[in-house]
């Protein structure tokens, strides 16, 4: 099973108590349903799983007290489950959708606050797609071109923005934000697998921060072990030419502290002065004795 389908399933069992809410759910699951022009008005969706499009007939009847006539169509391992309905209730609310709209909760009839929850969790169901958490983060909600307007100006109104692409005769909105899809999930009622996708992204932001830190240590490191190793170098030459002697007192006690602690830092190695030294202070000693040394 995908992940887009353990979505699902968790959107499949989120209750619907209110009719308002029922509405905007039905909104956003039949948004794709076509009214086939004919004298009574129906309206057919089609579905690529049995569960949703019994949920979707099941609603219908609840809201609008008429059976839906569900079959199953397709050849060659494609098959769809269609669901067809007619109620003018129904058309009228497909012909809203495709309605451009600045303000899409009031032609979609929304009246509570969880009417923007039901639309969004119908919207998913019908043709919403995630990427498995380990991947990278990408939410899409698909719509037909012409209710593009009413779904942009929904995800706006609810504050999150969503770019855009074409799918065919269709159009994609998309998320890429951890946070916003992270929202949107919580918004839609995935609650289950959301815990998933949040702890995927703490570990994953753990490993990043680990990989940052060692990747810096080993640097900090290289550069402080072949520092050490070009002063050890001069210390050495000084001392076989016998000039580490005519050095100032102050540069014999760094030279002689570098020679003996050749793994220490240069925080380290200034506290070794007695009295301490500062870094600066010492970088300087050192630089002094490494250009005596080049001076040979
Ligand atoms: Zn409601």
């Amino acid at each position: 099973m995908s992940f887009a389908d353990a979505v699902r399933n968790d959107l499949l069992t989120v209750p619907i108590r209110k009719n308002c809410c029922r509405r905007a759910f039905i909104g956003g699951l039949f948004i794709s349903a076509l009214p086939d022009g004919g004298e009574n008005g129906q309206a057919t969706a089609r579905f690529r799983a049995e569960a949703i499009a019994e949920l979707g007939a099941e609603q219908l009847h609840i809201q609008f007290a008429k059976t839906a006539d569900r079959r199953r169509v397709g050849s060659c391992g494609r098959y769809y489950e269609e669901v067809s309905f007619s109620s003018p209730a129904f058309r009228k609310l497909l012909e809203s959708l495709r309605r451009p709209t600045p303000d899409p909760s009031e032609t979609l009839g929304f009246r509570c606050e969880e009417c923007r929850s039901a639309f969004l969790r119908g919207l998913f169901l019908s043709g919403g797609t995630i990427n498995d958490p380990h991947k990278p983060v990408h939410l899409e909600f698909t719509a037909p071109i012409a209710t593009k307007e009413t779904v942009a100006a929904f995800f706006e109104g609810i504050g999150y923005p969503a770019k855009t692409v074409m799918r065919g005769n269709k159009c994609g909105f998309y998320f890429k934000e951890s946070t916003a899809v992270e929202d949107l999930m919580a918004l839609m009622g995935a609650h289950r697998v959301i815990f998933d996708v949040i702890n995927t992204r703490i570990e994953r932001e753990i490993r990043n921060h680990e990989n940052r830190v060692n990747n810096c240590d080993t640097r900090n490191l290289e550069r402080t072990v072949s520092a050490a190793a070009r002063q050890m170098n001069a210390i050495e030459r000084l001392r076989e030419t016998g000039k580490l002697d005519n050095l100032p007192e102050e540069l014999r006690v760094t030279a002689r502290l570098r020679y003996e602690n050749p793994d220490f830092s240069l925080d380290a190695l200034a506290d070794l002065h007695n009295p301490p030294i500062t870094k600066s202070g010492l970088n300087h000693r050192l630089r002094r004795i490494t250009e005596a040394a080049d001076d040979l």
